[in-house]
């Protein structure tokens, strides 16, 4: 499993191509959907530093919000509840396009970050959707759920593959369909070495 360190906390490495399968790879290895132990996002700090460090959220943000979650931490930690259900949904409904259950949380947490979004103009006039304004603990899963919505409105949604290692499932854009592993480096490799070592 590929990992780097992000002011002192250990988040998984980014190679999925999109922000929302980058949420899908914060649980390490889904050959296990319930071990804890599989769990990258321990508490809301993680969410909110991985959502910096994945493009998720302005990182100038990430430690008010750190100190805002800190304040209301109840509330934290139901949006960080939230964002692993989201994960969860996302990953099953990407696998399986029919699992309408799945599809329906997914919807919903987009629905809801939809209805928060605003309409805001630069200077020239150019419009883009942007979060609410102020700081609040659920600006990581409005971002996710943005983040869900966008992937599986665009291509990229039909490229999606999972990585075939042991104990690993990270998913991954695979345009051109030749990509197998979530990196050569890791999953690759051990396949390589179990390969020859059941050749000798
Ligand atoms: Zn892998």
């Amino acid at each position: 499993m590929h990992w780097i360190e992000v002011e002192g906390y250990r988040l998984p490495a980014l190679l999925a191509g999109h922000p929302a399968l980058e949420l899908c790879n914060t649980w390490a290895g889904w050959d296990e959907p319930t071990d804890p132990r599989r769990e990258w996002l321990h508490d809301f700090d993680h969410l909110a530093v991985w959502a910096g460090h994945a493009g998720l959220l302005d990182p100038t943000v990430v430690p008010r919000l750190r100190a805002v979650a800190r304040e209301q931490h109840v509330a934290a930690h139901e949006v960080l509840t939230e964002v692993r259900s989201l994960r969860t949904a996302l990953h099953d409904v990407l696998l399986d396009p029919a699992d309408g259950a799945a599809f329906d949380v997914v919807a919903a947490q987009a629905q809801r970050a939809a209805g928060a979004a605003v309409l805001e103009a630069d200077p020239d006039g150019v419009a883009r959707w942007a979060p609410p304004p102020g700081i609040g603990p659920a600006l990581p899963l409005l971002a996710c759920a943005t983040a869900a919505a966008d992937l599986l409105t665009s291509p990229a949604r039909t490229q999606v593959r999972a990585c075939p290692g042991e104990e690993c499932g990270w998913l991954f854009v695979d345009p051109r369909g030749r990509r197998r592993w979530c990196t050569m480096a890791v999953c690759g490799n051990r396949a390589k070495v179990r390969t020859y070592a059941s050749r000798r």
